[in-house]
């Protein structure tokens, strides 16, 4: 095992970013998807890439932004926990929009380099999506706003959807690991951390369609977990909780079309982390307070 590295990468990011693509893409077939053990909860545990020579434990950490009240505190102080214990920070970033969209560089991503920087870990830079930019010297302004911003990181264009850069990164990330052993089984899965995976997986994709107007008033609860082995196929029933009951209407949508895409893109998503055919069932639930209840939030695993 002398040969052996064990690392931590957090994963920081706005939503939409593209850290789920590259979590996939680098993760591939040997996987093993795990969320937090009890004791590990405010560490959210996302993937485990297992090879011979190494294991990096990816932690995808929550979006940070303006938060208030005690759910949103429990969602920072996990982001900063993840990396306080990281030894790699990867910051992912929409190169596109930036290069479309400069001024929402700085509005995007300010939060992130005070607790970046306090980290005093090495930190990459991903420039991600560079496949879109069809006129690359349009990256160059986004190239050096992030080297300005973060002028000890290394900057890594790619493409996490088509795979371009990715190996690059890998090895960045690979170098900037200590030797150790494994922490994991390589085959570690289970139901109920996929349970909560999934329950992560609907929140985002709901957050993203409604681009970010309600973020932390909802919380997502699988309900129904049906697994067929035989046939590769998952029944998953899910409540969206809302804290708001005119948020009701907007994340429902139009005649339901809000939360038919929500649907759909976490269908999509969710077969390829599980490896199944997934049924997805959505509902929608008022219930108002409960970003303060601490019973709730515990349930939800959101609190301790
Ligand atoms: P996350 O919110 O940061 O986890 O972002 P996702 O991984 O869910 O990606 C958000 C959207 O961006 C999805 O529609 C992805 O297919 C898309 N996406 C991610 N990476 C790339 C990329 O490299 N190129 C392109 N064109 N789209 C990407
Ligand atoms: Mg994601």
């Amino acid at each position: 095992m002398t040969d052996h590295k064990f690392g931590m990468v957090a994963l920081l990011g706005p939503p939409n970013a593209g850290k789920s693509t590259l979590m996939n893409r680098f993760l591939g077939q040997k996987v093993a998807i795990v969320s937090p053990r009890p004791q590990t909860t405010r560490n959210r545990i996302s993937g485990i890439l297992s090879t011979d020579t190494e294991q990096i434990v990816f932690l995808d950490t929550p979006g940070i932004h303006r938060l208030r009240g005690r759910m949103n505190r429990f969602l920072l102080d996990s982001a900063w926990n993840a990396l306080a214990g990281c030894d790699v920070v990867i910051i992912m970033l929409d190169a596109a929009l930036y290069a479309s969209k400069p001024h929402l560089f700085e509005k995007e991503l300010s939060p992130l380099i005070k607790p970046v920087a306090d980290t005093g870990r090495p930190v990459l830079v991903v420039l991600n999506k560079a496949d879109r930019i069809k006129d690359k010297p349009t990256l160059l302004p986004v190239l050096q706003k992030a080297s300005e911003t973060w002028p000890e990181a290394e900057i890594f264009p790619v493409s996490a959807l088509k795979g371009q850069g990715t190996d690059a990164l890998l090895q960045a990330i690979v170098d900037r690991i200590p030797q150790g052993p494994p922490m994991y089984p390589d085959d570690q899965v289970s139901t109920v951390p996929l349970r909560f995976m999934a329950a992560e997986t609907i929140r985002e994709k709901l957050f993203y369609s409604l681009q970010q107007e309600l973020p932390y008033g909802t919380a997502v609860e699988i309900e129904l977990w049906e697994e067929d082995e035989k046939a590769g196929r998952v029944n998953i029933g899910a409540v969206i909780y809302t804290s708001k009951k005119n948020h009701k209407g907007m994340i429902i949508g139009k005649q339901g079309a809000n939360l038919k895409e929500v649907g759909t893109r976490a269908r999509k998503e969710l077969n390829e982390m599980l490896g199944m055919k997934v049924h997805l069932e959505l509902w929608v639930k008022v219930r108002s307070g409960w970003t303060e209840d601490p019973g709730f939030l515990r349930a939800m695993g959101l609190g301790e």
